[in-house]
């Protein structure tokens, strides 16, 4: 969720600040600014709305200043408005910050503020922050010795002879107030008291610092500034750096200073940009081909053992665990919805499904001999990094399945496996869930293997037919083909987004793995088109939801499990029979039937078959959209990465 830029460097702050805070669009916000210090004077441009209404604002074009910070906002507290936008600065006028998260005892430090002689001008919970730190710095700076010798007050300073002293104090206040806050926070703070320099710290919310040799660079996400380097530091919870455009010092609560290891990131820069699609959505559906065969990789071949280098889970290990939960959020967890069906099928562990917000306050049963995989695309999802500290502290081994290398959540887990989906920009996500999806199933075949079901025959259907892990892994194997020829003629899904675009209500049924892409699609279309919809088992529809078909209804089904197509073909005359109009996503022949529409995919193996039925589903969410002239790739109130609660 919103997103923060930072530059120090040679070159006008004010293109690059921009140019950060619109490619971290995606991430969704509702206000926008950038500060940049030159002359000692800090010009701040801020307003509610786009980050390209910025370009207008008076001064704008004037910037020159050399480094700076710039915020998108996505407002927790207070509304909107050009006063709650950040940056904010402490009543002195000494200390601006930009804050990325929620604190959470504002209300406690805004009183204790007011107390002491402060006034608040926004209603936001972040203007608590430049002030903590301005009453910090007053006290550490009247504290030393050599403060007896100056004259004027600190806030009049444009003597800069003492920078490095300055630096020091600074830093110590800015650590002095991130311990009175309670919350999260990504924070940049810049001051004429230390020219060309910007201070960062983080708790619960992403900061990345790329950097270069006489330049260098703060966002909230690596994407945003792959343009302009490949080289990393990941900034921990309750780190803290400060930086020049020629160094980087870390510091942790102590004030002790310590190295930190420069990652290389080998996404490419123009991933991340739209390369002749529309949209960002669209590009991300039609790189599935690919992303699946990254996710893939070379961690699966036909006649060998899965190889994941980057996972230590033993076959002891494995034996000695009697439960598996897999905890997410949103497509994430629809994800893991597939993975619980593969992991049951092919591990014969029982495993559970939890809402990373319920997991976390429910007090679930966790022990050491409970397993906890946590499915985060971004790495950052504030509500599942909170659900994986808790299983930790039961002594549960946690596994982290993520797309973004060294994201908070791979930096808590004992264990972590990437998807390698590449950057995925548009808010919906799509791209991820598949390659999260073929991850459960490699996965899945991985740990059957150390259990020594190599050659075990599996149980996939109520009908009874058996397969080999060897049956899944060829299927795995054709999965890249088989998304290439679903793409290749969108044709009927438009048809149908054509018709069906103005409707108000949708439903999405399905049985066994289908339910999970029913739920899926629905998922895909309330997001991006705004129609409301809902996924049911399709058995589950005549015990309630059936009230809710009439003449002209659009109903959508998922039927490619042969052992449950019967049983789903029943149903989809239930809901014809009562007027709806249907659409069936099936890799079956289905003769004679009295469907509107028929989509036909690929067949493969049942315990699969999401990675492909679910693309119709993207495609259907994205040209509904479309027709409804929509913003595809930045949905009203949603964000990508959410890292607030
Ligand atoms: N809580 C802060 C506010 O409402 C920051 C929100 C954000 O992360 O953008 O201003």
């Amino acid at each position: 969720m919103c997103g923060i830029i930072g530059y120090v460097g040679n070159k006008k702050a004010s293109n690059i600040l921009i140019n950060g805070l619109l490619a971290l669009e995606y991430r969704g916000y509702d206000s926008a600014g950038i500060a940049t210090l030159e002359n000692n004077e800090i010009k701040i441009m801020k307003d509610k709305g786009r980050v390209r209404n910025i370009l207008d604002l008076d001064g704008y074009k004037e910037l020159q200043g050399t480094y700076g910070i710039a915020h998108t906002r996505w407002a927790t507290h207070g509304k909107p408005s050009k006063e709650n936008s950040h940056p904010h600065m402490d009543n002195s006028n000494t200390f601006t910050v930009v804050h990325n998260g929620i604190i959470e005892n504002y209300n406690e430090l805004r009183s204790f503020l007011t107390d002491n002689g402060y006034t608040f001008y926004s209603q936001t919970d972040t203007e608590v922050i430049p002030n903590l730190i301005h009453y910090y710095f007053k006290k550490i700076d009247q504290e030393d010795t050599d403060y007896n010798n100056k004259t004027n007050s600190f806030e009049n300073k444009t003597n800069v002879g003492n920078e490095n002293n300055y630096k020091d104090k600074v830093l110590e206040a800015v650590v002095k107030a991130t311990n009175d806050l309670k919350g999260s926070y990504a924070i940049e703070v810049i001051s004429p008291l230390i020219p060309d320099t910007i201070i960062v710290a983080r708790k619960d919310s992403p900061l990345v610092i790329g950097t270069k040799s006489d330049e260098n660079y703060v966002a909230s996400d690596i994407p945003a500034l792959l343009t302009y380097t490949k080289d990393f530091y990941l900034l921990d919870d309750n780190e803290f750096a400060i930086i020049t455009n020629d160094s980087i010092s870390f510091y942790n609560k102590d004030l002790e200073k310590y190295t930190k290891e420069i990652k290389n990131i080998e996404w490419d820069a123009s991933s991340a940009e739209k390369n002749g699609y529309d949209d960002f959505m669209l590009k991300e559906i039609f790189e599935q081909p690919n992303s699946v065969r990254e996710t893939i990789g070379s961690r699966l071949k036909l006649n060998e053992a899965c190889n994941f280098d980057d996972l230590e889970i033993t076959s002891e290990y494995l034996k000695s665990i009697n439960k598996i939960f897999i905890v997410a959020c949103g497509t994430a967890m629809h994800a893991g919805l597939v993975g619980k069906v593969l992991l049951e099928k092919l591990c014969k562990i029982p495993v559970e499904v939890d809402i990373a917000s319920e997991f976390r306050y429910r007090d679930p049963i966790i022990d050491d001999k409970t397993l906890c995989i946590y499915v985060s695309q971004s790495g950052e999802t504030a509500d599942t990094i909170a659900a994986l500290k808790l299983a930790k502290s039961k002594c549960a081994k946690t596994l982290a399945i993520s797309n973004v290398i060294g994201s908070s959540i791979t930096r808590e887990a004992d264990y972590t496996i990437y998807t390698h989906a590449g950057p995925e920009i548009a808010v919906a996500s799509t791209k991820a869930y598949t390659s999260q999806v073929v991850l459960f199933a490699i996965l899945a075949i991985h740990f059957s293997e150390l259990l020594g079901y190599d050659n075990t025959d599996i149980t996939i259907n109520p009908d009874g037919k058996t397969i080999k892990l060897y049956d899944i892994k060829k299927d795995i194997l054709e999965l890249p083909k088989k998304i290439s020829m679903i793409l290749e003629d969108t044709s009927l899904i438009k048809k149908f987004a054509d018709e069906a675009y103005t409707q108000k209500d949708m439903f999405f049924l399905g049985r066994g793995v289908d339910q999970t892409v029913a739920l899926e699609g629905s998922l895909k279309l309330k997001e991006i088109s705004y129609i409301h919809s809902e996924a049911y088992a399709s058995g589950e529809l005549k015990h309630g939801p059936i009230a809710l078909i009439e003449n002209g209804i659009h109903v959508i089904s998922i039927l490619t499990d042969p052992s449950l197509a019967k049983k789903s073909i029943s149903n989809i005359q239930e809901v014809i029979t009562r007027g709806a109009k249907t659409m069936v996503i099936t890799n079956q022949d289905l003769e004679n039937t009295n469907f509107d529409y028929i989509y036909k995919i690929p067949e493969t193996n049942p315990l699969i078959s999401p990675i492909l039925s679910v693309i119709p589903l993207q495609l259907l969410a994205y040209y509904i959209s479309k027709n409804k002239g929509l913003d595809v790739d930045k949905p009203r109130n949603l964000a990508k990465s959410v890292t607030v609660e």
